[in-house]
């Protein structure tokens, strides 16, 4: 009994052997780091080796891979940044895990809140990875990045990230999701025609 499983567990370590030199054969020099190839080599079409020689060749990830948050700004004409959050605290109070502290700003003379954050920070030891922050933000200020190689050797100076860290521009959020910032904006100029044609009609 235990032989004849022995034999077809090396029978398919044979086949897998065997099937690697026929797709290097059939992908012409072209099947380890073609995004063609790594598409084929991650799906249930795969045959031969479908390892890769990580760092130097990475797997794609697909749009709605999650790993740390980030915090998104919206640039100006002249390359101003403008921060989407309004440190209203509702991903904070959502997060699960309660790795998100946020310090809204004052304002110097009334002394009044300022609806910006004046620091942001996520533990990102403990953030689970969740989601719950994006889902829940109303403003779109806050999403799920694709960067997952954040080894360090200082977890106080690089895994407490500040706003500074967390920011990033609109356009790095179009481009790693760019279904998801699609249909956002789309929304987002659905609501301001809807605004601007409820302005004109009371008017
Ligand atoms: S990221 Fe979004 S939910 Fe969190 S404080 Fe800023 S605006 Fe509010
Ligand atoms: S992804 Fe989840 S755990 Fe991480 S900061 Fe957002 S809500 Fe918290």
């Amino acid at each position: 009994m235990y032989g004849i499983g022995m034999l077809k567990g090396l029978g398919v370590t044979l086949k897998h052997f065997v099937n690697t030199y026929v797709e290097d054969i059939r992908w012409l020099g072209q099947r380890y780091d073609s995004p063609g190839s790594l598409a084929v080599r991650q799906g249930s079409k795969a045959r031969g080796l479908f390892t890769v020689q990580y760092p130097e060749v990475k797997l794609p990830v697909p749009e709605e891979f999650r790993f740390i948050p980030f915090l998104i700004y919206d640039e100006g004409p002249n390359g101003e940044k403008k921060d989407r959050c309004t440190s209203c605290g509702i991903c904070a109070k959502v997060c699960p895990p309660q790795c998100i502290w946020i310090v809204r700003t004052t304002d110097p003379v009334t002394g009044r809140p300022v609806p910006e954050p004046a620091e942001f920070y996520i533990d990102i030891d403990i953030c689970m990875n969740c989601g719950l922050c994006a889902e829940y933000c109303p403003f779109d200020a806050i999403k799920m990045d694709h960067d997952y190689e954040l080894a360090t050797w200082d977890r106080h100076r690089d895994n407490i990230q500040g706003k500074e860290r967390l920011s990033k521009p609109a356009s790095y959020y179009a481009s790693i999701r760019p279904a998801n910032y699609a249909l956002e904006e789309a929304a987002r100029a659905e609501k301001q025609a809807a605004k601007a044609a409820k302005l004109s009609g009371g008017g």
